[in-house]
């Protein structure tokens, strides 16, 4: 494909809360909040005040006394998502769809049909704006990275083509929290560094990067601020992981607190790997901490099997273990906000009789012991009963979630996140 800017990044604008306006014309114009005790996303009203996603509900009304919760259509989140996808690929078929709401395309291919990226970017805006009514922003460069950085700076409701010919000039003056894995952590050690545009952290060289954010951030974030980055858009790729996360408000860790969550994703991570036939050899976990008065910071941890996992059990006491670990070498961290389980390094298994994770001395989880066996067998009889009577009607005990808030499945359908 070409070499002008010919991949988009395309992102609908404070997605959520654009819905909610949306549907309902009397919050038109107002600060919004989705969600209650948590804030899921926020309106461009909203966000002028300070509010931000992932913040308490509690302290978004600090900084917003009008802030207006409304409870989350995630059905029409969804069913609108999926007509913006399909305006995309009334463009170009390389569309990669990396979040419910935000996706590269790739047209190079479609130039003479629509004419320049910048023309068919305009085009897209245009046809979201006009047939789902939604505000979408759109960034146009040679790169993925460069692209994904034009639609954030493009926001609200823009449009940003980058200029092949003019890209450095265009990335080193930005700070570096728009690099692709630069979250609020690195971005303090960078600070306290004197680093904060793109073109300091490029100019800090790799080895140096390295050192300061460890070898494989430090690696890639350094080939980012140098404008390194070949990857292509991966249209119709299968997904690389399944995740779900759970954000509740401050609690205390307790083992009980950990296993019901825990148990609550578990069922829907290993219910969506089944229902895909596919298991995953690798468990993710990430757990936030939450820290009074301070930024809050996420640690995940990984584990690799020989045996693919998929039920949900297994899953959860792997997950479980992980979470163990994460908390122990934190014992300073008194409180956490969020759980979230991935798996990945899929592997196809339509039939998936026997698994056997763990560690190899769990001799009862190897594969064709009886737990094992027993497991995959409660599994697809859930599955099963799921399919006749809806996902209510049976499951574990320990995946009935009470007072946690919990992001419904439809909003994490898309979340194939890597952690
Ligand atoms: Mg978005």
């Amino acid at each position: 494909m070409g070499v002008g800017p010919h991949i988009l990044h395309a992102d609908l604008d404070a997605f959520y809360a654009s819905v909610e306006q949306l549907l309902d014309p009397s919050l038109r114009g107002r600060p919004i909040a989705v969600g209650g005790s948590v804030v899921l996303a926020a309106s461009y009203e909203a966000k002028r005040f300070g509010v931000q996603g992932g913040m308490s509900g509690r302290q978004a009304k600090q900084r917003c006394p009008d802030l207006v919760f409304v409870g989350g259509h995630f059905r029409e989140y969804q069913r609108l998502a999926d007509r913006v996808m399909e305006v995309l690929s009334d463009h170009t078929p390389h569309v990669e769809r990396i979040s419910i709401d935000e996706a590269f395309c790739d047209v190079g291919g479609s130039v003479h049909l629509f004419g320049p990226p910048g023309v068919i970017a305009a085009r897209i805006r245009a046809r979201v704006r006009d047939e789902i009514g939604l505000p979408i922003s759109v960034g146009a460069a040679r790169t993925k990275h460069l692209a994904k950085i034009a639609s954030q700076v493009a926001k609200p409701d823009g449009l940003v083509v980058v200029d092949p010919d003019r890209e450095l000039e265009f990335l080193h003056p930005l700070p570096v929290g728009l690099v692709w894995g630069v979250g609020p952590v690195t971005e303090r050690t960078l600070a306290d560094r004197g680093i904060h545009t793109i073109g300091q952290l490029a100019a800090t060289g790799d080895e140096a990067l390295q050192r300061l954010l460890g070898t494989a951030i430090g690696s890639k974030v350094f080939a980012l601020a140098a404008n390194d980055d070949a990857r292509r858009v991966e249209s119709g790729a299968r997904a690389r992981s399944v995740g779900a996360q759970s954000a509740f408000g401050r609690r205390e860790p307790t083992p009980d607190l950990v296993r019901s969550v825990l148990g609550h994703l578990a069922d829907r991570v290993a219910g969506r790997l089944r229902a895909k036939q596919r298991a995953g050899r690798t468990v993710t976990v990430r757990v936030r901490f939450a820290a009074r008065g301070r930024p809050s910071t996420a640690v995940t941890r990984s584990s690799t099997s020989d045996a693919a996992i998929a039920t949900t059990l297994t899953l959860t006491e792997v997950a479980e273990r992980l979470v163990h670990r994460a908390l122990a070498d934190h014992p300073e961290c008194r409180e956490i906000s969020l759980l979230a389980i991935s798996v990945s390094n899929l592997v196809d298994q339509p039939v998936l009789q026997l698994e056997l994770p763990v560690d190899a001395h769990d001799h009862e989880l190897r594969p064709g012991s009886r737990v094992g066996s027993a497991r995959w067998a409660v599994d697809t009889q859930i599955d099963a009963i799921r399919r006749k009577f809806g996902r209510s009607a049976v499951g574990y005990t320990s995946t009935a979630l009470s007072d946690a808030v919990s992001v419904p499945d439809e909003f994490r359908e898309l979340a194939e996140h890597e952690l």
